[in-house]
Order: C-alpha cells, then structure tokens, then sequence
C-alpha cells in the first residue's frame, strides 16, 4: 500500500485548547504525524492539484477567511493564535464582519479549532495528500492506499471549522472521486467521533452515502450530530447511516455495529469507499472511552477489505501518541491480509 505525507503539514501548531474548563496543551500536534511517519520507511510525495478540488467542497468566502485568518490576527495587534469567543447560533444572515473576532466565531462551532500561522499551509497540504493517494488509486489500479492526513478533516463542514478539522480531506476526495467516475461514492467513518462536518456536506447529496460508527452523541463531543434518526434528507433520505455506541465499546461490540455499515455500503452499490480512520477508539487514548485493542485494528481492516472495493483510507484522530503509530500500522497492515 502506498502512503502520502508532506512536511508542511507539521507547520500548523497551535499551542493550547480550552478543554474541562482550563487551558491545556493541543492534543492535535505535530507528534501525532510524526508517531505515525516513523512506522514506515516509504513515503510518497503529495502533489499540488490547486483549488479546485477543495472549492468543490467548502465555500470560496471561508477558504479566503482560512487562508487570512491568523494574518488579520496579527494585523489586529495580538499574538499567539487566533480563536474565536462567541458564536453565533443557527441560521446566519451574510454580513460584512469588520473584525476578526467576528469571522473567527462566524466560520467555527468550537473553541477547539485555532487558527495558528501554518494552520493554512498544513491543512492545504493535508487535503491535497488525500488528493494525491485518489489520484494513485485511480491511476495504478491499487486495491488502497493511505494518506496520512493532519491536520484532520472529519469535523470541517461546507463553511466552518472545529474539532480541530479545517478542511474536510476524506469530503474532498469523495468529490472527486466521484467526479472521476469512480463512484458510487461511500464514506465510512471509523473514527470516536462522529464525522459531523462529513455528514452535513452530503447530507442532502444522493451520490455519497456516509456512514459513521462513533461514541454516542448523547455523551460525547460533537453531542449534537450523530444520532441514530440522521439518515439525511430530501433525495438522499436513507444515505447517512448513524451508528453509536456507548462508553466502553470493545473489539467484540464494534465488529456487529462495523458488519452493519459494510453491509448497508454494498447493498448501496460502493464502487469507490473511503475510511474515515481514527485510532481514538483505542483503549489509551486521554480524549476518548473506547476500549479497543491494537489487534482489533486488523480485524477492523480485513472486514473492510472484504468489501473488494477500492480504498482510500484518510487519517483522522487519536491522541495517544505513544500508541498511534503503532495502532496505524496495525490497521494498515489489516488490508494486506
Ligand atoms: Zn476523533
């Protein structure tokens, strides 16, 4: 299998995140990729397919905010990373923000989402990594491939950022895959969160069917997406496919909840699946309450793999940085039987 890094996604490190009530240090650093890069000795370049690509996804009025956004902090007189304080709720009128605070909270839902001075670099470069693995795909005829990408994209929507996701990779490689001709379309995401960001993109869109296997919403951040009855809307009723489950989840709980979304991907017709892949399921992990083991990793993969699909396997979460090098590998060496 053939993985995908580039360096500039290490130019993005915010210092600190409000969690539990106090600053703490960013869970999403740099020593996450680099835990994961040390595990292989193979990696691919990631090459520049522009804009194009990340505009078939999110809004032209936020990628400019993206890509401004710490610049206007600074210009603003102040240092270390932008955030936002207050954020509006539900439906926003378009207005012409004067500050950066303003824009800050307009294009974001969480206060865990900094905009840091490499943020932008980082998460262009982490999209077009997932760009790059599609495009192998589709050009070597290889059964999957793996793109490490960080920062992750999972809980990025069409116009917002949050849960440290700014770009949504696993969204942008659906798109274009689909408009490739690889399609039919499906993600699955595997990660303990729900992939929120992924499922309002195409909630609406018949030609994507997306399905997440997270900690119950109920619980668990982003608590107000991923509950059981989202199962999308209008035309695309039935293509989102919900399935959380409670704190202290197992190996042996995942596989029937895991079983039900392959199953519900091939009844749909998949041609094309990308995995949505979080190692914050494992039982180490310090944000997380699942219970897996590493060797749970391989038989997660070889489920998937059974489909006979080609994959494309994007990078989302896990934080145990002692572990998740090792759990990635464990996963990725799934798919090769
Ligand atoms: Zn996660």
């Amino acid at each position: 299998m053939k993985l995908f890094f580039d360096d500039r996604q290490l130019l993005h490190t915010p210092l600190r995140e409000l969690h539990n009530g106090d600053w703490v240090p960013y869970a999403e650093n740099v020593e996450r990729p680099r835990s994961i890069a040390r595990q292989f000795a193979d990696w691919q370049p990631v090459r520049d397919f522009g804009m194009a690509p990340l505009l078939a996804v999110h809004d032209a009025d936020y990628l400019s905010f993206l890509e401004r956004a710490h610049g206007a902090w600074v210009a603003a007189g102040r240092s270390g990373d932008a955030i936002g304080y207050t954020f509006p709720i539900r439906h926003r009128r378009p207005l012409d923000f004067g500050r950066i605070d303003a824009e800050l909270g307009a294009y974001s839902y969480d206060a865990g989402t900094p905009v840091a001075a490499g943020t932008w670099q980082s998460a262009y470069w982490s999209a077009q990594g997932a760009l790059t693995a599609l495009d192998h795909l589709a050009a070597s005829g290889d059964a999957h491939g793996f793109a490490l990408c960080r920062p992750p994209g999972h809980h990025a929507g069409r116009d917002y950022m949050g849960g440290y996701c700014y770009l949504n990779n696993a969204a942008i490689a659906a798109r274009a895959a689909g408009a490739q001709g690889l399609g039919p379309v499906a993600i699955l995401d595997v990660d303990y969160h729900h992939g929120n960001g992924t499922q309002d993109i195409f909630y609406e869109d018949p030609g994507i069917f997306f399905a997440s296997i997270h900690a119950d919403p109920r619980t668990d951040y982003p608590f107000y997406w991923g509950h059981a009855d989202e199962t999308g809307a209008g035309e695309a009723m039935g293509s989102t496919l919900n399935l959380p489950l409670p704190r202290g989840t197992d190996g042996a709980a995942y596989v029937p909840a895991l079983d039900r979304a392959l199953d519900a991907i091939s009844a749909w017709g998949a041609r094309f699946l990308i995995v949505s892949f979080g190692a914050d399921t494992h039982s180490s992990d310090p944000i997380s309450s699942f219970a897996l083991e590493r060797e749970d990793y391989g038989v997660m993969a070889a489920r998937i793999a059974a489909l006979g699909v080609p994959t494309l396997i994007v990078m989302e979460g896990g934080y145990a940085v002692g572990d998740l090098g090792l759990n990635v590998a464990a996963f990725l060496a799934g798919f090769s039987g």
